[in-house]
């Protein structure tokens, strides 16, 4: 009943009792009903509604498109808008609206979410701001106090691909493993909890929540550190806990948490359950509303080499899977694993995106992923069949999949139980967590690519399990970077980063367009016949959808890795991008890194954009050369140390600080240390003198003497590089 009908109805009551003796009463309650409605209506029409994301509203998302209402924009993970005021014929008009710099300078992957002209989006360590989406301002902002100790537990940087939103509450996923739910309004605390079933395992989170019709659901990350994979489902009103779905089986002398592990156990062999296992869900889920099922995107096996983790092989579900469960309970449904027994890394964790495609004249209803191995996948999404699979990039790891099953036969010499084995791709992938983008305008799915070279893999004889180390048990010696400049110029014009336009009925190509290096924006497609990407050189620009041809571009100073969205606010249309350079490539290759960006720092902001508006960044920067080295080298650090050094840098260090001891741009330049930093080297390195700035404490993972030997191989490549730079 809507408020004049009700105020309708009290009138025809009133004129019936009015010659009765409760006439008063009867005036006394149409004055209340009244006043009531006015109050009513009063809220509806002026006061803001903050974080009203509803299922009807998110299943009305693709016909109202002013919103961008979940983490991929809608419930099928389409990133896209039906906006089309910026389009193709004025998109040169775009300019900037407003920027707002966050607190933090390390690796930014957010997606924001938009309601009702209010936007969330966090930055690195789980800070999260909320802000006017038509100005920028902040309204308010939290921050969770991820410990800084707990960075090194995270194989890629501390970042975090977003919050969820739902009736009046934001969900924020922390680094170190919380779920906290946030009043959309004000930022305060309604409950929180702790998602991670074992802290003596590294665990984070930096994957953003799904929320499906009113259950959020969140995964872990830690594959590379020895962990159980599972996710995770909670009340969103109340964080109680729903249900938990774990992804590989446990020690098998305890009772199975489901017939699905049951299942899964048989599949594998040895004392997985003593390495964890891996399997973790730490980036993609997809809900779809009318069969109720949520998808999962599961990680690769734990440790890396399978000999170690399943000796005698195995298919070790559900590593590299897409799986299948109920919304409700969180029963398994169905399952498809696309790497049988994983020792590369490959994990199906990527953007999942349900699309329904008409396929040899019939309408499928469809689940697809570009994962890391290489191949674009088509899935139907009520039963798992395998439809159809190509190879977007070169592989090697298979010789080609089944057609009717869609099972890999691994290609002879692939895999490194007996000795080392080189493979396309390498373990970042041909395509990492970077969304891709779907326009039901052109029919195309927009992946951002990735070809970064072989990799070599050879099981570490001395692996030893340390479960807060990292745990890949493969031999880093084999991932250690160049040490020349030369060399890394050479493997530097061999490294690609693509945007391909990708017809996931034909299975085919359309158009690539080959960025200037790798390690690129997430996409955003749009009404107005565009793809919007962010760039690893630093800059946002706009190509035409359907010709794969530039239209735009705007210079961000700093690298882009994010995915834009876009929104509505009084008829004018928005693109808004979170920027700022680090993650995995970012930090570890860092040479490269430096090479993508041309010496950019990490700047971490929101650009956001609109038509004619002419708004200027503050001036950039760029990362100064490497000064000479401070400090000497004496006769401690003999080759012997040196190459002892290296060794334990590349498996300690490299992932953050940067491979052969180069900075990407984020984090400091250890061949730039001064004095002070080498004479507490021990104290910042083993005891987490410098942990508040997010440099762990190491003394459960070396020794004084290795910590010394990582200090003369960083000296040593203070010396090499500056010596280099000299004769040039
Ligand atoms: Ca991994």
């Amino acid at each position: 009943m809507t408020p004049s009908e009700a105020i309708g109805r009290l009138l025809r009551v009133a004129r019936g009792v009015s010659q009765a003796k409760h006439f008063w009463f009867a005036t006394f309650a149409l004055c209340a009903i009244v006043l009531a409605s006015v109050v009513y209506v009063g809220v509806r029409t002026h006061a803001p509604r903050y974080g009203d994301v509803t299922h009807e509203r998110v299943l009305a998302a693709e016909r109202n498109p002013r919103q961008w209402l979940t983490h991929y924009g809608d419930y099928r993970n389409r990133q896209y808008s039906g906006l089309e005021e910026i389009n193709v014929s004025n998109v040169e008009r775009l300019g900037l609206a407003w920027s707002m710099d966050m607190d933090t300078n390390r690796g930014v992957e957010a997606t924001p979410i938009v309601v009702d002209g209010v936007m969330y989006v966090t930055g690195s360590w789980s800070h999260l701001y909320a802000l006017d989406a038509r100005t920028g301002e902040r309204l308010w902002t939290y921050d969770p106090e991820v410990p800084g100790a707990y960075g090194p537990r995270g194989c890629c940087d501390v970042v975090s691909r977003g919050v969820g939103v739902w009736r009046g509450k934001v969900l924020l996923p922390t680094f170190d493993g919380r779920l906290i739910a946030l009043d959309a309004r004000t930022g305060a605390v309604i409950w929180s909890v702790d998602t991670i079933i074992d802290r003596s395992r590294a665990y984070t989170i930096t994957g953003a929540p799904l929320i499906a019709n009113g259950v959020v659901v969140i995964g872990n990350g830690g594959g590379e550190f020895g962990v159980r994979g599972y996710v995770t489902a909670y009340d969103v009103e109340t964080g109680r806990q729903l249900w938990r779905f774990f992804t590989v089986p446990g020690d098998p002398a305890r009772p199975f948490e489901s017939e699905a592990m049951e299942m899964a156990a048989r599949t594998w062999n040895g004392e997985w359950w003593r390495y964890g296992g891996g399997g973790t869900v730490w980036d993609s889920m997809a809900y779809d509303p009318e069969l109720d099922l949520i998808y999962l995107g599961v990680g690769n096996g734990g440790p890396w080499a399978q000999s170690v983790r399943s000796p005698g092989g195995g298919d070790n579900l559900f590593v590299s899977s897409i799986v299948a469960v109920r919304r409700t309970t969180g029963e398994y449904v169905w399952h498809f694993q696309q790497v049988p027994g994983d020792e590369w890394d490959y994990t199906a964790t990527q953007h999942l995106m349900l699309l329904d495609l008409n396929i040899d004249g019939e309408l499928r209803r469809t689940i697809v992923q570009a994962p890391k191995n290489g191949f674009f996948y088509v899935l139907d999404r009520e039963t798992g069949e395998f439809i159809s699979a190509r190879n977007y990039v070169p592989v090697t790891w298979t010789t080609g999949l089944d057609p009717e099953s869609g099972r890999p036969a691994i290609a002879e010499g692939a895999r490194y139980a007996d000795g080392p084995a080189t493979v396309l791709p390498g373990p970042t992938g041909a395509h990492n967590w970077h969304p891709m983008a779907f326009s039901p305008q052109t029919g195309l799915v927009y992946i951002p690519s990735l070809e970064l070279g072989e990799a070599v893999f050879a099981r570490d004889p001395a692996f030893a399990y340390n479960p807060l180390d990292v745990n890949v048990a493969v031999d880093f010696a084999n991932f250690a970077y160049p040490e020349t400049q030369e060399t890394t110029s050479a493997i530097a014009q061999t490294l690609r980063g693509d945007l391909i336009a990708w017809d996931p009925v034909a299975q085919r190509e359309v158009w690539r367009f080959r960025h200037r290096a790798p390690w690129n924006g997430g996409a955003l497609a749009t009404a107005g016949g565009l793809i919007f990407q962010g760039t690893s050189d630093g800059r946002l620009i706009a190509l035409n959808a359907r010709t794969g041809e530039q239209v735009w571009e705007f210079f961000s100073q700093t690298g882009v890795m994010a995915a834009p969205v876009s929104y509505e606010i009084d008829g004018e249309q928005y693109i808004s991008v979170a920027v700022g350079w680090g993650a995995h490539y970012g930090l570890e290759w860092g040479a490269f890194a430096l090479e993508a960006t041309g010496g950019l720092p990490n700047i971490s902001r929101v650009l956001t954009f609109k038509l004619d508006a002419q708004g200027q960044l503050p001036p950039g920067w760029r990362i100064p050369p490497q000064p000479r080295p401070a400090v000497a080298m004496d006769d401690r650090h003999t080759a012997e140390t040196v190459a002892r050094g290296r060794l334990l840098y590349t498996r300690n260090c490299a992932a953050c600080h940067g491979g052969a001891a180069i900075s990407g741009g984020v984090l400091p330049d250890l061949r730039n240390a001064g004095p002070s930093v080498h004479e507490n080297w021990n104290a910042i390195v083993l005891d987490g003198m410098l942990e508040d700035r997010g440099m762990g404490r190491f003394a459960d993972r070396l020794s004084a003497a290795e910590a010394e030997s990582i200090r003369a191989y960083v000296l040593f490549r203070a010396h090499q590089t500056w010596g280099e730079a000299q004769r040039r």
